[in-house]
């Protein structure tokens, strides 16, 4: 019997090497990027040279040929020192690779997965202004036309846009037939008629760009479909399966900072003559954030390692995006308020960490949405 949490050698000094790189080269700029609301390209270009960029993606094609654990661990370990960078991680690996592994034919797989794995970020557009959780009733529109396709429309909240060379993004060709009409095209930044519009200026995971695409009568090569035409709704819902529990990594990762700076605070800060942490409600704290971070750490894992076994993990990953994303928020809060006034300002990490933690329960399916598909599979 092997524990979910035990790692083989290799997953330990991946784990390990990536925890080290995110605090030797991601901490010092956490504060400048959230500030600033930008990533140097600088850190994306060592990202790529540590070998996050392309986990999966095979050998010959330039990647590191490990596993979706292996993405998950990346995440996480990221995520601990900052969730932005954990998210740029995660959407490249879990959902852009992700999908052309799964759904790109060899020529597809040939042109774009050397060029992911070497130093190209990719963006994954699904949402719209009208269509977020009713993800289908997208109103992008794809008109076949000779060897190709026209894409008319607008895509909103794309994570990682602004850096982006390689976009996925789902159109319609055929409204009819509601979501069988859906495709999935790669479009490329340069192509005539497509552009990465206005940033967000958002509450947290603020150094990750969230952009607006505009599509305008842009030309797509027929040979950049992905998947079967009209196939695209599959594409995105088994993607997006797989990918929320890239972001329950990220939200264990999150939670898992949060409680590390909080235990080294509540050992240093005195009040009442001892150390906080010598009292034992603040010990209890402690000691509740620290099980929801395990409960949810092994959901994750689990979600992970059903996935990477080719076992049923539809419930699993719900229920894992589900509590990691309110564990984060959760042990996020109680760092604030173990931090006191120091938790209120930006000079402690806690302060940012607690933003960041929000988003977990909105992008990749709402907490309802994930709610909705547990529902589904407990009642049958
Ligand atoms: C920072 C950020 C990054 C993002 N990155 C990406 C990205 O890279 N690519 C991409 O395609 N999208 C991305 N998104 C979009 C994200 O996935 C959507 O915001 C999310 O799916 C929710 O959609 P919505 O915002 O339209 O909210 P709505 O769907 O309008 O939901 C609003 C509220 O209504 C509730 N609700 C809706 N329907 C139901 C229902 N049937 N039952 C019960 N409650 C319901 C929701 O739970 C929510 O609380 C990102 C969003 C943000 C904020």
């Amino acid at each position: 019997m092997t524990a979910l949490t035990a790692l083989s050698d290799d997953e330990r000094l991946f784990q390990q090497s990536v925890y080290e790189f995110a605090i030797r080269e991601i901490r010092p700029l956490v504060r400048e990027m959230d500030e600033h609301a930008k990533i140097p390209r600088i850190l994306i270009d060592r990202l790529f040279a540590l070998g996050v960029m392309g986990i999966e993606v095979p050998e010959i094609h330039g990647g590191a040929a490990a596993s979706f654990f292996h993405a998950v661990l990346a995440v996480e370990a990221i995520s601990r020192v900052d969730p932005s960078i954990g998210v740029l991680v995660d959407v490249q690996n879990t959902l852009v690779i992700n999908a052309l592994l799964r759904w790109g034919s060899e020529d597809v797989q040939r042109r774009f997965l050397p060029r992911l794995a070497a130093g190209t970020v990719g963006a994954y557009a699904l949402s719209e202004a009208g269509s977020g959780s009713d993800a289908f009733a997208l109103s992008a529109r794809a008109v076949a036309d000779g060897d190709g396709w026209i894409l008319t429309g607008r895509k909103l909240w794309i994570t990682n846009a602004n850096e982006a060379d390689v976009f996925i993004v789902f159109a319609n060709a055929d409204p009819s037939a509601g979501y069988h009409g859906i495709s999935a095209f790669i479009v490329e930044r340069g192509l005539a008629g497509f552009s990465v519009g206005r940033k967000e200026d958002k509450l947290g995971i603020r150094a990750s760009s969230t952009c607006e695409l505009l599509l305008d009568g842009c030309r797509v090569p027929r040979a950049n479909v992905l998947g079967d035409v009209g196939k695209g709704y599959k594409v995105a819902i088994e993607t997006l399966n797989e990918g929320r529990i890239g972001i329950g990594a990220q939200m264990i990762g999150l939670a898992a900072g949060a409680l590390q700076h909080t235990v080294a605070y509540v050992k240093e800060r005195k009040q009442f003559g001892k150390a906080i942490g010598e009292f034992q409600a603040v010990q209890h704290q402690i000691a509740r954030a620290a099980t929801d971070v395990e409960a949810a750490r092994l959901m994750v894992y689990n979600a992970a390692r059903l996935r990477d076994g080719g076992l049923p993990f539809l419930s699993e990953a719900a229920m894992a995006k589900l509590f990691a994303s309110e564990t984060a928020e959760r042990v996020s809060s109680l760092a604030v308020n173990l931090f006191g006034g120091y938790g209120f300002v930006k000079d402690y990490p806690v302060e940012k960490l607690y933003r960041d933690a929000k988003i977990g329960q909105i992008y990749e399916g709402t907490s309802n949405l994930q709610l909705q598909t547990i529902a589904k599979h407990a009642l049958g």
